[in-house]
């Protein structure tokens, strides 16, 4: 399984050598795999073991080769490049769990069966999901092999993070560096292991932050960071004063500077990344040109003439105005938006804010791609990481948060499908005695949710086709209309049955299978159109900066068709996501955050407890603990290891499963280590399969 593994005698001493000193009885405390002990199958057991890591800064514990992350919310010291060259090569139980650990793993087994993987990262936001997909990242940065054309690579699929993080990611209430945008990337290897590309999916970026942010929180960080970092010839350029309280769009939240985040040097960082993934300067122009013109024009207000119709407050500011796109639009929305309301103005101007920044960042994805696209056809392996934005319970939540969630919901669905339901049903097909393990099934969720002309996104759309007769509110009525009777959907009507806690009329509450949300229904029919009029797209259109020229192409779809709705695309999209992941093999990072309070070393039993249960992980270990932590096809590992026994090797003449059995009757395997299914041989415990490895390995 392992063919870039070292020979074992000089893994051992390598492994003694760096824990000598490195790894104290600090390190064992607890149980480093919930899988390997009886005690642990109670969830306070579970949680007991959890706390008790967490106190020494161990984060990580396993569950078989699933990974569970505590939010430590401090530097550990963990992730060095020393810590990357001890785990290196290293099988799961010889070392403390590590996210290294994970990585190196999935790469071996990459490399060994030539196929594809992913590491599904899951958690509600702020557990940590982000920080991990780069520690991946980074490990693979580090351990692939290196030449100066893979090291250009690298370098790329390193510097793409803090690019998208500077136009992606936000301060909110539950995480100072939230990801509001999904994120799956595929990282493509080639046969030696040599990262050769990579290739990024964005979803739905929540774009209505641009114009709009709850006390506590802040826009995309790139606004923050071009005008706290950015030079003086370009702010002076760019017309912006380096002040962040003089932008409407900006001070919404009323918190434009976070302690935890340097705008200025991350400025800096994300300046280097645009040179070195080789974006023109004329690109880079352009871009903060759209920055500039955004924040200029969320500065645009408008006044009622004498007949309220709404025009152009302040006028001086169009002097002031660097680009001859701002001033295309204005001068063209004076004459546009003459017959629109003040109100009217203002939601026109908004949503031109949004469309700009929503399709400049998908632009922005593009460019990455193109940059991190290996131009090389011959044949490829991926590991796709998956870091899409977490649960979120806000005191308002509205159709953002509906999309996550919903999202959320997917992701738990497509892991109970890969690992409690495969699993079992696995253990039925190949006729292996199994009872079975309960689980709650979170797809009466997803269905009521995305059902075809039955679920929440139908009866949505369908209010959305009634212009000027549906309102948010007709949309609840029709909620409450369809779903009144489902068990997981609560109006403001049925409130104090279901749930025992009141709603307000706009209300409805969705028991999630993270927990119960309350959505307030202002915005969805709106937000889910996402119209932008059409006399805008054409001045867009005209526009002589090359992005937004690019961004308002005049192929676009008519107005006549109708477009699909924004929760309908995100649907289709999260379908595509499933599929592309349905083709790969799955790992996976459980994220837990251990405080509400950002705060370290603090562990919040409550609140753990809550996420122990919600991700399935007492129900995850009952499987494991019952089942089989490997399995292989008989052809697949007799191919393996029959050289380890003389009557197998070279040439096997019987059936595939017959030589499987020659094969460990010979190595000695116990009864109970191991049961031979209809297709595929099963193996309890990794340390069967490892010390049969190692004997391959010194064969
Ligand atoms: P998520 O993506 O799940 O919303 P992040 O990965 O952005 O959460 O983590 C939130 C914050 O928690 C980070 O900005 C960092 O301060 C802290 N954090 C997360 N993981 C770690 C870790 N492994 N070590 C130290 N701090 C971490
Ligand atoms: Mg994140």
């Amino acid at each position: 399984m392992y063919m870039f593994s070292k020979s074992l005698e000089e893994r051992c001493n390598r492994i003694l050598r760096d824990m000598e000193g490195s790894l104290t009885a600090r390190d064992r405390v607890g149980i480093q795999d919930f899988v390997l002990l009886d005690a642990y199958t109670s969830e306070s057991a579970v949680l007991d073991n959890l706390r008790k890591r967490f106190n020494e800064n161990l984060i990580y514990t396993y569950i078989g080769t699933l990974l569970v992350s505590v939010n430590p919310y401090k530097e550990l010291g963990i992730y060095t490049k020393k810590q990357m060259d001890i785990y290196m090569g290293v099988n799961f139980f010889e070392l403390p769990p590590h996210i290294y650990a994970l990585a190196d793993n999935v790469y071996r087994t990459m490399l060994t069966e030539t196929n594809n993987h992913f590491i599904l990262i899951s958690g509600e936001s702020g557990a940590g999901k982000t920080e991990a997909s780069k520690k991946i990242l980074q490990f693979y940065a580090v351990s692939c092999p290196s030449t100066k054309l893979l090291d250009n690579v690298r370098d790329r699929l390193l510097l793409s993070n803090p690019v998208l993080e500077a136009f992606g990611n936000a301060k909110t209430l539950k995480n100072d560096n939230s990801s509001r945008f999904g994120k799956y990337m595929d990282i493509q290897f080639d046969h030696m292991g040599g990262a050769v590309g990579g290739h990024i999916l964005s979803y739905l970026l929540e774009k209505s932050r641009v114009v709009h942010q709850n006390h506590g929180e802040r826009s995309f960080h790139i606004f923050y960071q071009l005008v706290e970092g950015g030079e003086e010839d370009l702010l002076r350029w760019l017309g912006l004063e380096r002040n962040c309280q003089r932008y409407s769009y900006l001070v919404q939240g009323e918190c434009a500077k976070v302690s935890s985040v340097n705008d200025k040097s991350d400025w800096k960082t994300v300046r280097k990344a645009l040179s070195v993934i080789e974006f023109s300067e004329s690109n880079i122009e352009s871009l903060f040109a759209i920055i500039a013109s955004v924040l200029h024009l969320g500065n645009v207000t408008f006044v009622a003439d004498s007949q309220g119709y709404a025009t152009l407050n302040n006028k001086n500011y169009r002097s002031t105005l660097p680009f001859q796109t701002l001033w295309k639009i204005e001068a063209r929305s004076e004459e546009v938006l003459s017959p629109f309301t003040v109100d009217q103005a203002v939601y026109a101007k908004d949503a031109l804010a949004k469309a700009i920044y929503g399709r400049t960042f998908t632009w922005l994805v593009n460019e990455l791609n193109e940059s991190l696209a290996n131009k090389d056809s011959s044949r490829k392996t991926v590991i796709g990481l998956l870091d899409i934005y977490g649960f979120e319970v806000f005191s308002v939540n509205s159709f953002e948060q509906f999309c996550i969630n919903y999202c959320n919901e997917k992701l738990q669905q497509l892991f109970i499908q890969l690992t409690l339901k495969s699993e079992q049903e696995e253990y039925e097909m190949e006729g292996i005695e199994w009872e079975s393990v309960p689980y709650f099934n979170n797809k009466i969720i997803c269905d009521l949710v995305e059902e075809k002309f039955k679920g929440i996104i139908s009866v949505l759309d369908e209010e959305c086709l009634r212009p000027g007769e549906a309102t948010d509110m007709t949309f609840l009525e029709k909620l409450e209309e369809k779903m009144g009777g489902h068990a997981h959907f609560v109006t403001h009507k049925l409130a104090d049955q279901k749930t025992r806690k009141t709603l307000e009329r706009g209300d409805f509450r969705l028991l999630h299978y993270a927990g119960e949300v309350t959505y307030s229904v202002v915005g969805f029919l709106d937000k889910n159109n996402d119209l932008l009029y059409r006399n805008i797209k054409e001045v867009m259109r005209q526009s002589k900066n090359a992005i937004v020229k690019h961004c308002f192409p005049s192929t676009e779809p008519d107005s006549k068709k109708r477009p699909e709705t924004v929760a309908t695309q995100f649907k289709s999209s999260l379908v595509g996501l499933t599929e592309i992941l349905m083709s790969k093999e799955p790992w996976y990072v459980r994220c837990m955050k251990p405080n509400e309070g950002k705060q370290p070393g603090l562990f919040d039993d409550v609140l753990v407890r809550h996420q122990v249960k919600y991700l399935g992980l007492m129900e995850h270990l009952r499987v494991r603990r019952a089942g089989f932590a490997y399995r292989r096809r008989y052809e697949i590992f007799l191919q393996r290891y029959k050289p380890l026994c003389p009557d197998t090797w070279p040439n096997w003449k019987g059936t595939a499963a017959e030589g499987v059995e020659c094969l460990v009757k010979h190595l000695g395997y116990k009864p109970d280590e191991y049961k031979m299914g209809r297709t595929k041989i099963f193996i309890r415990h990794p340390r069967t399969l490892f010390a049969t490895e190692d004997a391959f390995e010194v064969c």
